[in-house]
């Protein structure tokens, strides 16, 4: 292992495997591949190595500003991690699989568009990512997401909102699945519910630094750190070397395979900067559509449970209306953030709870270049689909949460982001709908793999981390 390589020694070099940037597409790709073949890989990394203690010393994940890096029309802001790991060292750690029927919104409801593949096809990887990552989940949901083996670790333990929720909705209610910790693992402690978990102070969530450094420390891998990739180079088909930038100077390296996993923001600005636009290179970013609420109990006490988010509720979101208006995921909290009850005796007498549903690809909502051809999102609004799939929730709130005694439910507002970019680097089946294949490869350019969340063709409720490990881990193990 080589770790932060200087530029100068690997400027002209020839490597089997260039990946760019080494968050979750990039890493767990790399974890596969490495697994299966031997060979001489480059990681080029915009950002530089923070370790936990250096994010807690510092209380930020990294020294670069995330909305430093694009420029926008939008207020609308886009969250992510520049450094190694990327959004392992800032995600919350929620790991809901995608509903089956996500992959297929076109064939089911002729809305949207189809994965180039299947859930079943997806599931032995799910299977995989959640063992690599120690997720702790409900053995009950493979009642409404099929898997065939069990969770690493044991579920969370609910609250009791949740408990009630469950004893009358078995089929739709379960305990949130979580990279964070139920029981202490060799690297990690057990999820002590304090609730800041972009930067976890026990370290009980899942991130790279102490989950798959070892990826990294490889005695084949180099790693050259505050490496920005500004263009691929191509000719014949092929990609043939990657220009990047560190100290303000500019480096070329030459590789037979190369893997892009920038993120749904610089990804597709590289593949601009460099030619490579076709018609649907950084088209489609979106992300789910949420908004928080509260609900008053009474005499039913919330905040006993494990972890931060303790339920995940399905009533809302399967059926034919995903024709017309979106499916909705409801997330029930353990967490006060809007505070407690005041009255006397109730504090603890409040659920909060957010919704999100699912958004649509719209070619409005992209990513481009500014004049100084770095990543620009311009950006128009959430589609129809999830702002009346929102409404429509909200309606049919008080009727799912009748198990409850409801007194009330306060609508605390949209949010401004739910931390998840995707798309603009879809899926699908040719280049007439699509800019990678099944395996994640570039219509194209055959040695380029794209991985990461800037491959999703739709968008789902479910957070998105676990599948992009998953589709890293399956193309991986097809392409090596
Ligand atoms: C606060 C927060 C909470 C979140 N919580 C959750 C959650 O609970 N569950 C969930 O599923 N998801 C969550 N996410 C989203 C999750 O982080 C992303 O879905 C995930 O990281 C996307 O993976 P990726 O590989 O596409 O990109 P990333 O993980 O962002 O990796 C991109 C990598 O590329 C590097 N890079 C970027 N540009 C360049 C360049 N030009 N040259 C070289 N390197 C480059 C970056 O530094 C980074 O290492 C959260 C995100 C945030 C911000
Ligand atoms: S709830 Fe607390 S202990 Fe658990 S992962 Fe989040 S920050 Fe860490």
């Amino acid at each position: 292992m080589v770790f932060d390589i200087r530029a100068q020694q690997v400027a002209g070099e020839h490597y089997d495997l260039v990946v760019i940037g080494s968050g979750f597409g990039s890493t767990f790709f790399l974890h596969e591949f490495s697994r299966r073949r031997k060979a001489r890989v480059l990681v080029l990394e915009w950002g530089r190595h923070n370790t936990h203690d250096w994010q807690l010393e510092h209380g930020s994940n990294s020294n670069v500003q995330d909305d430093s890096t694009y420029s926008s029309n939008s207020s609308k802001p886009w969250d992510y991690t520049i450094g190694l790991g990327g959004g392992t060292n800032c995600w919350y750690a929620q790991t809901p699989r995608f509903h089956p029927k996500d992959f297929r919104l076109k064939s089911l409801y002729g809305i949207g568009l189809d994965w180039p593949l299947s859930y079943d096809e997806l599931e032995p990887f799910y299977c995989d990512a959640e063992e690599i990552m120690s997720i702790s989940g409900d053995p009950d949901m493979a009642r409404m997401l099929p898997r065939s083996r069990p969770f690493p670790q044991p579920p969370h333990r609910m609250s009791t909102p949740d408990r009630m929720m469950k004893a009358a909705q078995p089929d739709q209610h379960f305990v949130m699945p979580t990279a964070r910790a139920r029981v202490a693992t060799a690297q990690r402690t057990s999820c002590c519910a304090n609730f800041r978990c972009w930067l976890c102070p026990v370290d009980a969530k899942f991130t790279l630094n102490n989950g798959l450094i070892h990826v990294f420390e490889h005695p084949d891998v180099s790693v050259c750190l505050d490496a920005e990739v500004r263009r691929l180079d191509h000719a014949g088909g092929s990609v043939r070397s990657t220009t990047f930038m560190r100290d303000g100077k500019e480096y070329s390296v030459s590789a037979d395979l190369f893997i892009l996993g920038a993120n749904a923001i610089q990804s597709p600005a590289i593949m601009l900067r460099s030619g490579l636009g076709g018609e649907f290179v950084g088209l489609g970013l979106h992300e789910a559509y949420g908004r928080n609420f509260e609900v008053y109990l009474d005499g039913v006490e919330n905040f006993d449970g494990s972890t931060i988010t303790t339920g995940l509720n399905f009533g809302l979101y399967g059926g034919p209306h995903r024709a017309e208006h979106a499916a909705a995921l409801v997330y029930f909290e353990n967490r006060w953030q809007h505070g407690m009850r005041a009255e006397k005796g109730r504090l603890r007498q409040a659920l909060p709870l957010f919704i999100v549903t699912e958004n649509l690809l719209d070619p409005e909502n992209r990513v481009i270049l500014d004049k100084d051809e770095n990543a620009f999102v311009s950006f128009r609004g959430a589609s129809d689909y999830a702002v009346n799939g929102m409404a429509k929730a909200l309606e049919r709130l008080p009727e799912l949460l009748k198990p409850l005694p409801v007194e009330n439910i306060f609508d605390r507002g949209i949010r401004p982001t739910e931390s998840h970019v995707q798309g603009t680097l879809r899926m699908g089946t040719g280049p007439d709908d699509s800019v990678v294949d099944r395996e994640m490869i570039h219509h194209q350019l055959r040695n380029l793999v794209v991985v990461g969340t800037s491959t999703y063709p739709s968008c789902s409720c479910a957070n998105p981390s676990l599948t992009a490990a998953a589709l890293s881990l399956r193309a991986a193990s097809r392409i090596a």
